[in-house]
């Protein structure tokens, strides 16, 4: 789909599974699994409370490169795989065949965050050994997400069990180029901080011919998480305050005021929306997100 001069494909690497009360923290589950996006509801469990999780990257063709936004789920242990239900219909790489990319037309990878259902596919097996899967690309990570993944201490050891396996390849290749803080990448294309579900998280915002996307990525992965300003992960490494002062900056005061095109990484129902802010009957402000067909981008 068109972006201005930009060209964005989303690239599913496959469904997976996520326990429904790790997702949405302390909301009831009453709340969430019956909450509707559009006429679906599409956070309704299965008999172990999993609910259904898309991994949506995002291929943004620039004019000085190829972005990948995100790699997808790890799968290089099996344990994981069988746990999550991880199913790779299509994978990654089916994806990017089908949008007309090889994995080494990508100048840029950029990872939200290191935990492996984001960064999965950043390392492939060459002859045996671990190499990065796009061997041209410069990976953009945040120093402090990296610093924290290959020294998690006790506490968030499992969060990043699999970066021995997707990310510490890249450092040996010297593929990895650690950001400080906001970063333009390629012109309108930028990385920002957005701490709260790890400490080192960033999303990306596109801007292209005055319109503006925000990839939000684990910030608030799926629409419930953005329509409702509390609404949390159980798995955010950071408390309600950070969270919600992360949010408020970047998804209310910024995107919902201008009504931004946001990005949704996990969501199955919707892939991109828009996100406004309305009053409700008794005169509340409430943000909602609409659902975006790709032909009116
Ligand atoms: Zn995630």
């Amino acid at each position: 789909m068109k972006f201005g001069e930009l060209e964005l494909h989303i690239l599913s690497d496959g469904t997976h599974t996520e326990d429904g009360g790790g997702i949405f923290e302390y909301f009831p589950k009453d709340i969430w699994s019956n909450y509707k996006v559009g006429d679906l509801t599409p956070y309704k469990t299965d008999e172990h409370n999993n609910i259904v999780q898309a991994a949506n990257c995002l291929l943004v063709k620039h004019p000085q490169g190829n972005v990948l936004i995100e790699t997808g789920l790890h799968d290089k242990t099996p344990n994981y795989v069988k746990y999550h239900n991880i199913v790779k219909k299509p994978s990654l790489m089916e994806s990017m065949k089908s949008a007309g990319v090889k994995a080494s037309d990508i100048d840029i990878v950029i990872n939200s965050h290191l935990n492996p259902d984001h960064a999965g596919w950043n390392t492939t097996y060459v002859d045996g050994k671990l190499k990065p899967a796009f061997e041209n690309a410069k990976y953009v990570i945040q120093k402090k997400e990296f610093r924290t993944a290959v020294n998690p201490g006790f506490e968030l050891k499992n969060d990043y069990f699999s970066v021995e396996k997707d990310v510490l390849p890249l450092e040996d290749s010297g593929s990895l180029e650690l950001v400080n803080g906001e970063k333009e990448l390629l012109p309108g294309i930028f990385v920002i901080p957005t701490p709260g579900h790890t400490i080192g998280h960033q999303s990306v915002m596109i801007k292209a011919d005055q319109k503006t996307l925000l990839y939000a990525a684990d910030m608030a992965a799926l629409v419930m998480h953005q329509e409702k300003p509390r609404c949390k992960m159980a798995f955010d490494v950071l408390g309600r305050e950070e969270c919600w002062r992360t949010k408020k900056e970047l998804l209310y005061d910024l995107a919902a005021e201008n009504s931004w095109f946001t990005y949704f990484y996990h969501e199955t129902s919707i892939s991109i929306g828009i996100i406004y802010k309305t009053t409700n009957a008794k005169g509340e402000i409430e943000y909602k997100v609409r659902k975006v067909e790709s032909q009116v981008l």
